[in-house]
């Protein structure tokens, strides 16, 4: 561990804190695609470059002031960037082990707000803007739509929304208990 806390005192994790997503980012390491996307689920701000080199990555890490979150024990004891070492196998084992990072109260999360899929910013939409990429029974019947800011990929309420609900309650019922 390093001067990872120096950002994470005591008296920031609580209810009054803006949306986790203003508080805490991260660089998810190449092993940890999973868990990035569970944490974008709950609004929290993680890139993930399964592709980049060390030196890539602890340059974002530094520029951007995000934390590490890898496997890689040297990586995590480095002194050049913010890191944390994730431990167990599986997302939820590897989640249980940086919870320690996240806020403690469900107001710190913003649900929705990141695409899971690249990180983009989910912004409401009309169904007319994007009648393309939206079965029009969705168009008819949803109320709200969402669309990514990186990807474009569109979001609505329906089963996979609901299953990445369950998700997020599951994480956020084991960070507030
Ligand atoms: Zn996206």
């Amino acid at each position: 561990m390093n001067g990872l806390f120096t950002t994470l005192s005591k008296s920031q994790l609580s209810s009054d804190l803006p949306p986790a997503n203003c508080e805490v980012r991260f660089i998810a390491d190449s092993m940890l695609g999973t868990l990035a996307r569970k944490l974008r689920i709950l609004g929290l701000d993680t890139e993930y470059y399964p592709d980049a080199g060390i030196g890539e990555i602890m340059y974002r890490c530094r520029a951007e002031s995000r934390i590490l979150l890898t496997k890689n024990r040297k990586l995590a004891d480095t002194s050049h960037i913010s890191a944390w070492l994730v431990r167990g196998d599986g997302y939820w084992e590897e989640f249980l082990s940086i919870t320690g990072l996240l806020p403690k109260s469900g107001a710190g999360y913003s649900l929705f707000s990141r695409c899971s899929v690249c990180n983009g910013c989910l912004t409401d939409v009309s169904g007319g803007s994007v009648k393309e990429k939206v079965p029009p029974h969705v168009l008819r019947t949803r109320s709200r739509i969402m669309k990514c800011s990186g990807c474009a990929r569109v979001y609505w309420k329906g089963t996979h929304w609901n299953r990445m609900n369950r998700e997020a309650a599951r994480m956020i019922e084991r960070l507030v208990k």
